[in-house]
């Protein structure tokens, strides 16, 4: 028990440069449609500009790009806890291949049926 032999993958920085760079590319697409919400309302409804904005980004995106967006989000959100890595069945850790093939899988590939 313990984590004494926590193996911190030696490239996690840079994983998370990269799924933040997607992350911003996704958000882009529906960028351009918030700007032009945000014109037609008050300037003092930066919150409600806000939460249209990113309504707008998920309406944006197809069915694919926002699951994709969705499977980014969890994968930072695994990074910042610090469980990014481990399968989320059985807990063992992603062989490293197969996390920069598929940076936001949380399966081993034994667990994700292969
Ligand atoms: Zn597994």
């Amino acid at each position: 028990m313990g984590t004494k032999t926590s193996r911190k993958p030696a490239h996690l920085a840079q994983t998370r440069e990269r799924l933040v760079a997607q992350r911003a590319r996704f958000e882009g697409q529906g960028a351009r449609i918030g700007r032009h919400l945000r014109e037609g309302l008050p300037a003092d409804s930066e919150d409600q500009a806000q939460a249209l904005v990113n309504d707008e980004v998920m309406n944006a995106l197809d069915q694919n790009g926002r699951a994709e967006l969705e499977k980014i989000e969890a994968a930072i959100g695994r990074l910042d806890d610090g469980s990014y890595g481990t399968c989320a069945v059985c807990g063992a850790w992603i062989d490293e291949r197969r996390l920069e093939v598929l940076p936001t899988t949380e399966h081993c590939r034994a667990c994700a049926g292969q």
